[in-house]
């Protein structure tokens, strides 16, 4: 008999020691590692899905009191969902993450197989006639999930021939995405008659006359109000359809232009280097690229070289990067062989996608953060772009950096790690000192015409009480009225959204704040609400003061939607698009409003910092920043490093082909490092300083750092179980390792939980992992069961 090792799922005991249950013997030679299988857990046998990471005889010396063994009760795929490096990458992984193995092992897997489904089987064309009428009965599916034992091993045999096929259905509809559709069924409409008043209706009837195609009822929904298109649809002059959103496939449908360029001596010179490493063993490179060096050309045409070679390729890019303009360059150069891994697909898409990888059909994988776990095999490069960006690091279990993941997939695969960025991490940048990575540099922008822009900074201290509510200063002014002039387009970045930031009493100076969140409520005049940014409380715009009950309340602070509003004042014949959190929330949103910006079809893009990365539009010329301190005054140690790469991002959305650019900064620290080193865009100059910085104040890159971070609804209580881990700490790690707090978190309380923070700041230390695994464990006993604990390696955000 064969007993199978089964990592299982209980969110309340985790553990990372596996399980073992016997296979059940009709499934005994299908069963392989890293397939998924249901199995009875604990006193009440309760079913629980767990993951098979190994299998042996049962007289071998891995297995002991054998009869005591439970037999797997279900087995849930045909082919493994995880593969041999996977599981690898896992192990390795476990050694840094502090999260259990299960949840590093489901980061791996697409979202859908986390859910629950059933698998609907179908007779192919391999099917002998006896072999369908034995099973089907004439019937054209099947669900697995109806089948006995036997019949299911019999369906996974012949599903590995290919004689069956499955498709999985969600068992919960709510996974799977729709969008309503209006379809005009001409006749009705032609025939509805109107009274002479309606304009309303008769503008729809016209509308729709006009272009008798199928209509996204989200779009219709923004030309013309709720009751008249219900009016339509009533009538029957609308008919109704809720599809499944299907957004991968529109990529690919779209016939993009990516023309192979002709790369400049400094490119040609970075990809030979490149090119040379292809499946050598090799260190990480470093490529940094000043804005619009063309570092994208250089992906593009090394993904090429590695294709030739029959290898394949990760592409990686924030998030928030992922806009046509990226994603075209790709599927233009590579067509189907790109598969796209981004959080604008649904669940379903995303597991096509990923079936697309598994089983070898697509070469490129595109995507966001967690797309470095894509089942690619043979990787012959892995790039990341922007690889500076705090998003590849997970800011939840399993706290992972898509960086770490990257170094050990190129390590097994013998690939080529390439990070690139304008604005490199100081971690990233040291470690090419060091030589720890090769170092690679682009110092001219890719196109000839194109020059680094010019960057003055405006002192909005010079303006104090001119002109109280403006975000603007007069020279800002003046520069937009000059470019809208010229016909060209402007991009305004403000670190901030909403309306005002914040609402305050002018009697007695108190702040609205969230009830459960020690951070002040944000005030939203397109929904009339007081929002809170991080549990979502929600409640109407006070009109007294909570604390005295004075009617002096006064709005406060500054947002995209106060700005846009200054802004349609004062250029009242611009077209302004807005682009922050509120008016991208809609899947789609923001490749939306991007393309119509590139298309020209409005003069000023104002957003947040979401704007300030991977654009490429030639006719921006005029950059401003409405306020470049936000990010400086927050209590983080890299809150200077984060305004300077943001700065310098977005100042490189200007003047990148032939007309030239123009930045201008409003600040009130116009002496800051930060800001002047971001004038001068002088990368190098930065990292010198900022790492004198560091060295003095021993944070990273000099020191490591660990992060943990106990959670509890009692402050008293988290205080002291805080006090218990420092002991844990003190007593297993050496004299060296400093062990810093337990401090408030600075946003003290979120989601009514107190957290405190332990900060480890160290250089060498053997008994690190024990220690921290000790924590770990530590929190499963019975008097720790409410309490919240994570651990983060390397933590990225202090706040
Ligand atoms: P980066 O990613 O380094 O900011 P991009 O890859 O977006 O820069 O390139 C900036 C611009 O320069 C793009 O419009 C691109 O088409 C153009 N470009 C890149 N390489 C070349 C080249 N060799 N010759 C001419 N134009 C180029
Ligand atoms: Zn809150
Ligand atoms: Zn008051």
């Amino acid at each position: 008999m064969q007993v199978a090792q089964v990592i299982v799922d209980v969110p309340l005991m985790q553990t990372d020691k596996p399980y073992s249950y016997l296979v059940p013997s009709q499934f005994e030679g299908l069963l392989e590692v890293g397939m998924r299988v249901h199995v009875p857990f604990g006193q009440g046998n309760r079913l629980i899905q767990g993951l098979v990471l190994g299998l042996f005889n049962q007289d071998s010396q891995h297995v002991a009191e054998t009869e005591e063994l439970k037999e797997i009760v279900e087995v849930l795929d045909v082919s493994p969902v995880l593969n041999q490096e996977q599981i690898w990458l896992a192990d390795q992984l476990r050694k840094t993450v502090f999260s259990y193995k299960i949840t590093i092992l489901k980061a791996m897997l697409p979202g859908f197989l986390n859910s629950s489904y059933d698998k609907i089987l179908y007779p192919t064309d391999l099917l002998t006639a006896e072999e369908e009428a034995q099973l089907f009965a004439g019937r054209q599916k099947m669900h697995f999930s109806d089948l006995d034992k036997d019949r299911q091993a019999q369906i996974m045999r012949l599903a590995q021939k290919g004689k069956i096929r499955l498709e999985y259905q969600a068992l919960d509809k709510k996974k799977i995405k729709t969008e309503k559709w209006y379809r005009p069924d001409l006749a009705v409409l032609a025939q509805l008659e109107l009274p002479k008043a309606a304009k309303k209706k008769q503008a729809l009837k016209d509308y729709l006359l006009a272009q008798p195609q199928e209509l996204l009822a989200s779009d219709l929904g923004q030309e013309f109000s709720r009751p008249i298109i219900n009016y339509f649809i009533e009538q029957g002059a609308l008919l109704v359809e809720e599809r499944e959103v299907n957004r991968a496939a529109a990529y690919f449908e779209k016939n993009y232009q990516s023309k192979r360029l002709e790369l400049n001596e400094e490119q040609a010179f970075v990809v030979q280097q490149l090119v040379q490493k292809i499946g050598q063993p090799s260190k990480p490179l470093l490529l940094e690229g000043v804005t619009g060096s063309g570092k994208t050309e250089v992906y593009l045409q090394l993904i090429e070289e590695v294709l030739k070679r029959g290898k394949t390729a990760i592409m990686l890019v924030p998030e928030i990067s992922l806009t046509p303009q990226v994603t075209e360059r790709f599927i233009g150069r590579f067509g189907k062989q790109v598969a796209l891994l981004h959080s604008g697909l649904s669940d379903g898409e995303k597991y096509d996608e990923w079936r697309k990888v598994e089983r070898g059909q697509a070469q490129i994988v595109v995507g966001a953060r967690s797309a470095i776990f894509a089942p690619l095999k043979n990787i012959g490069a892995i790039i990341i772009d922007e690889e500076h960006e705090a998003s590849y690091k997970q800011d939840s279990n399993p706290r992972y950096h898509a960086r770490e993941v990257a170094l050990l997939r190129a390590q097994y695969n013998q690939a080529i790690l390439l990070l690139g960025s304008a604005t490199p991490s100081l971690e990233s940048r040291a470690r090419a000192s060091r030589a720890v990575y090769d170092f690679l540099q682009l110092k001219k922008r890719a196109n000839p015409l194109a020059q680094i822009p010019q960057v003055e900074v405006l002192d909005f201290r010079d303006y104090l009480g001119q002109n109280e509510t403006s975000n603007f200063t007069p020279a800002l002014l003046e520069a937009i009225e000059a470019t809208l002039a010229r016909g060209e387009q402007v991009v305004l970045m403000l670190n901030r959204r909403g309306y005002s930031s914040f609402v305050m009493c002018r009697e007695c100076g108190t702040v609205d704040t969230c009830p459960n969140c020690d951070i002040s409520l944000t005030l939203h005049m397109d929904s009339k609400t007081m929002n809170c940014h991080y549990c979502g409380f929600s409640k109407g715009i006070p009109r007294v003061c909570p604390n005295c009950s004075s009617t002096s309340i006064r709005y406060y602070g500054t947002g995209t939607q106060k700005a846009y509003d200054e802004l349609s004042q004062l250029f009242p014949q611009a077209k302004i698009l807005r682009m922050d959190v509120d008016t991208t929330r809609k899947k789609g949103s923001h490749e939306k409003l991007l393309s119509s910006f590139g298309r020209g079809e409005a003069h000023i893009l104002l957003g947040t910092q979401m704007i300030a990365k991977g654009l490429d539009f030639p006719n921006v010329t005029l950059v401003g920043v409405l306020n470049a301190d936000i990010a400086l005054n927050l209590p983080d140690f890299r809150s200077s490093e984060r305004t300077f790469q943001l700065l310098t991002q977005v100042a490189g959305r200007a003047g990148r082909a032939e007309k030239a650019g123009r930045v201008l900064i409003q600040t009130y620290n116009p002496n800051h490092y930060a800001i002047r080193f971001a004038k001068d865009q002088d990368y190098e100059s930065f990292y010198a300083y900022e790492m004198a910085i560091r060295k003095q104040l021993s944070y990273p890159p000099y020191y490591f750092t660990v992060g943990l971070t106990l959670s509890h609804q009692e402050e008293d209580f988290v205080l002291k179980k805080a006090y218990e881990v420092m002991d844990i700490l003190r007593a297993n790690l050496s004299e060296q390792i400093q062990i810093l707090g337990p401090t408030p978190k600075p946003i003290a309380r979120t989601h009514n939980l107190y957290h405190y923070q332990i900060l480890l700041k160290y250089r060498q230390e053997a008994g690190l992992e024990l220690a921290l695994n000790g924590v770990l464990e530590w929190t499963q006993a019975r008097e720790n069961k409410d309490l919240r604990l994570s651990i983060d390696n390397e933590p990225q955000s202090f706040i």
